[in-house]
């Protein structure tokens, strides 16, 4: 955190912090008010409450604009991230969110750079520091859109893996497993490239590695005994999740996250748990169709490539305590819905092989 003071006094005169509400992050938010206070920075907090909407990103653009802030920082997890991100991209743009979401929105480019953001992960999974998009809510529409353009890049992404330890093991599941979602995603994607192929399975090798000490074991630091193999894997995971960031702003995703969009929407459940519940089906349905449909394909290996790196994901699924999608409230009345949101989505558009609706069903039957 005393890396701010080399950082924040080029990018701003008055600092918007955008964190979560949760007393978790109020706690762990105080070392960077002391080291913008430090830096003699200015800053004025925004509190943002679960995953981020279209009015909470107004009413922070509001907020920052009335407090003359020039400079945004989002500390927490992906949601304060994105929250950050829309916000300093509004902050210079003007107008609404609406103007510029694709899907519920107009869709009009941003045209403007963003004002400068930093982004701070306290969880290791999203990626979202190292992307270029803003994934928000729309309550009442019960969707979620992507507010995106290569300015929303942020302009620092401060990764301090300090900021996870003592992570809850339901959120070190859940987003770790995002990670691996979005690093499998992009490893077949169909725009899968040389430079992510590295970056993919580098990420997978320290998922492989890590991702279950960290949740079995990734409290309670630093009076472990083993607490070095603890801080590893803090870090293995970490650096996974910025990976995983990478790797999607760079190739594309896929069925998982073309499902788990709209199931956000939808319902009431973590991003990263609902990516989670459809990952072994979504990889599984996709090597089918692949070996029958894309005969040849160097995508097909690859799958094994995943296997030999992973082991059996249900399993490693299982083992993570990844909630079923009924116990958020998912029905099977709801599938019609859910795979017509899923086929639309721009997630979709990287998957491997284009998959039917039968397909899609079967991943959620299995799911349920
Ligand atoms: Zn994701």
């Amino acid at each position: 955190m005393k890396e701010i003071r080399g950082i924040v006094p080029e990018l701003g005169k008055r600092a918007l912090v955008v964190c979560s509400s949760s007393v978790r992050a109020v706690e762990r938010v105080q070392p960077l008010f002391s080291a913008l206070t430090n830096a003699g920075m200015p800053y004025s907090a925004f509190a943002t409450h679960g995953e981020p909407t279209i009015e909470e990103v107004r009413g922070g653009t509001e907020y920052a604009r009335s407090k003359e802030c020039d400079l945004v920082i989002g500390f927490g997890g992906g949601s304060a991230l994105d929250t950050g991100k829309a916000i300093a991209a509004l902050l210079t743009n003007g107008g609404d969110p609406l103007d510029y979401l694709e899907v519920i929105g107009k869709g009009q480019p941003l045209t403007k750079p963003s004002a400068p953001y930093i982004a701070i992960p306290t969880t290791a999974g999203t990626g979202s520091e190292v992307t270029r998009n803003a994934v928000l809510g729309s309550p009442e529409r019960r969707v979620k859109v992507s507010l995106r353009s290569p300015h929303m890049l942020p302009h620092v992404a401060l990764v301090d893996p300090e900021l996870t330890y003592n992570l809850p093991a339901e959120v070190t599941a859940a987003t770790g497993l995002d990670a691996l979602t979005q690093l499998i995603e992009a490893f077949v994607s169909v725009k899968a490239n040389p430079m992510t192929d590295g970056i993919c399975r580098e990420g997978m090798h320290r998922v492989a590695r890590s991702l279950r000490r960290a949740f079995e074991q990734g409290d309670g630091l630093p009076y472990r005994e083993n607490w070095q193999a603890i801080v590893t894997a803090r870090e293995d995971m970490c650096v996974a999740g910025m990976l995983s960031g990478m790797a999607l702003a760079n190739a594309a995703l896929g069925a998982a996250h073309g499902l788990s969009g709209p199931l956000g929407g939808m319902f009431a459940a973590p991003h990263g748990a609902l990516c989670a519940a459809v990952l072994p089906y979504v990889v599984e349905v996709n090597e089918q169709a692949a070996k029958e449909r894309l005969v040849g394909s160097p995508v097909i290996p690859r799958f094994e490539q995943i296997r030999r790196a992973m082991g059996d994901l249900g399993e490693l699924v299982q083992a993570l305590k990844i909630p079923p999608l009924r116990s958020y409230g998912v029905m099977r009345e709801n599938f019609p819905e859910i795979i017509e949101k899923a086929k639309a989505s721009n997630s979709m558009k990287g998957n491997p092989v284009v998959l039917q609706d039968d397909e899609l069903r079967e991943v959620l039957e299995r799911a349920l």
